[in-house]
């Protein structure tokens, strides 16, 4: 028998990197050397320390129990640490932080946090396509906000109707940027406080590539880092590829605290937590989180000078970025997947 989806199911569009991988795997039968431009997954280990943290603890009878929907403590104070640490940012671990699937899993499920049908987020285009799905799950629309290369890749929040933001619950952001590679700057960041502040918005930004970047000039900020921004967002952080642990399912948001308890009475409802012999494995990752960070840019700096003079050899036009794993191709209709 063949059941009938749901509406939800039937609406989403078909997943590109599926046709992708069909077309990877055909040149890999065929015994040809191929390398993956698709998906951003980290060929790299993750560092030893990690591991053997996750081999010790995983053999700890305490942590064979139910974990907490919120998170660690232990895990939750490693996070608040990096914080302060990395962005000068302070987050009281109890009540600014909560502990992720992956940050995947809070993108998507802040929607039915925060979304009811016909409700709208603003959503960056192009982007991450969970930030228009978990909407689109949850009943609610997309406003999609260009993000276009005169305009450095950031949306234009000037262009967006008066009638459209004061409706809209959410906005997404994700700078450094998955797929254009673009960075913004701390006075992006103020203007889109700003402007969540006035229309009662939050803002939802998606730090995942904070550690992946090349020149330390211009190191990423974050959202946190404008003043008074934890009045009008969270922010989402992944352990996935600052320390290579996508297969891990690790992650965590951070910032205002009623948004924060508000996805912890969600989750409470559809998971009981991350494993605990994970999330102190996380924690090692984060206190060490320079030298690690460290390895992995001379890795990915080198690799992208690499890239950089086949480029120019080959004389294509392509945006020169200081962060991500990407360097789109210009001029293209779409920057990139
Ligand atoms: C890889 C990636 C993430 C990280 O997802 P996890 O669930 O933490 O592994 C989030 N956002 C973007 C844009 C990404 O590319």
């Amino acid at each position: 028998m063949i059941f009938e989806e749901a509406q939800r199911l039937k609406s989403l569009p078909p997943y590109l990197f599926a046709e992708i991988d069909r077309v990877i795997n055909e040149k890999k039968s065929k015994g040809e050397d191929v390398i993956s431009l698709g998906i951003g997954d980290p060929d790299l280990e993750t560092p030893a320390e990690i591991i053997d943290k996750l081999c010790n603890e995983a053999k700890n009878k305490d942590n064979h129990r139910y974990p907490s929907s919120y998170g660690l403590k232990l895990f939750k104070e490693a996070a608040a640490g990096y914080y302060r640490e990395r962005f000068n940012v302070e987050l009281d671990p109890e009540t600014e932080i909560i502990t992720l699937w992956g940050s995947k899993e809070g993108i998507s499920n802040i929607a039915y946090v925060f979304i009811n049908p016909q409700d709208i987020a603003l959503v960056p285009d192009p982007g991450y396509l969970v930030y228009s799905i978990g909407t689109m799950f949850a009943g609610g629309s997309s406003h999609i906000m260009p993000c276009i290369e005169e305009n450095n890749f950031l949306p234009d929040l000037g262009s967006i109707e008066k009638k459209v933001a004061q409706k809209a619950k959410i906005m997404h952001l994700n700078y450094p940027n998955n797929p254009t590679s673009a960075s913004c700057g701390l006075e992006f960041f103020k203007k889109v406080r700003d402007f969540a502040g006035q229309n009662r918005i939050l803002v939802c930004h998606d730090n995942a590539y904070c550690d992946v970047y090349f020149n330390d000039s211009c190191k990423p900020v974050s959202f946190l880092n404008a003043e008074g921004a934890k009045e009008t967002g969270i922010e989402f952080n992944s352990l996935s590829k600052t320390f290579n642990m996508t297969g891990w399912r690790i992650g965590f948001a951070a910032g205002n605290s009623h948004a924060i308890a508000s996805l912890g009475k969600y989750k409470t409802n559809v998971d009981s937590g991350v494993f605990n012999a994970v999330q102190y494995a996380g924690a090692t990752a984060l206190k060490n989180w320079k030298a690690y960070s460290q390895n992995n840019i001379s890795i990915y700096r080198k690799r992208r000078n690499m890239v950089f003079d086949a480029f120019n050899k080959t004389g294509l036009k392509y945006y020169k970025s200081d962060s991500t794993f990407r360097q789109p191709q210009l001029n293209t209709t779409k920057a990139g997947v």
